[in-house]
């Protein structure tokens, strides 16, 4: 009877150890959604870690800034190190609004909304397909 017993315990320490390796992110969970980093250099707004948010959500920093641009009616360019620096005083606040506004149309997949996505240029159909559920959503063109 003792043996027996032993055996489940080890069975059920054996599945403890299978679950705790398995990720305990579920798919479709939102990555940690980046935040822009903006400072006033006179009367322009650099955003300092533009490129490396843009890697993060695998999107040009061209579309980002086009869509940032068009929004805020302002003019603006890439500077050698893929940074964007608008012509105009811009607030931290109205920037990140605007580009969470880009994650929830461009970067968030609607079926799953998973954040893990990749924009697919077709011409002028544009289509964000989803890394986590396969789901593809035609989005306008920025
Ligand atoms: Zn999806």
């Amino acid at each position: 009877m003792v043996g027996i017993s032993e055996d489940i315990l080890q069975y059920e320490r054996l599945l403890e150890r299978l679950y705790s390796r398995l990720p305990s992110k579920s798919p479709g969970q939102p990555i940690e959604l980046p935040q822009l980093e903006v400072v006033h250099v006179g009367l322009h707004t650099q955003i300092k870690n533009f490129k490396e948010v843009c890697d993060r959500i695998r999107r040009e920093p061209r579309v980002v800034m086009r869509y940032l641009l068009k929004e805020l009616a302002a003019r603006g360019s890439l500077d050698e190190s893929n940074n964007l620096i608008i012509f105009g005083r811009i607030s931290s606040q109205t920037l990140n609004a605007l580009f969470n506004r880009f994650l929830m149309t461009y970067v968030k997949c609607s079926t799953c909304n998973s954040f893990d996505t990749v924009l697919k240029k077709l011409g002028k159909v544009w289509i964000i397909s989803c890394l986590a559920c396969g789901a593809e959503t035609p989005v306008k063109p920025v």
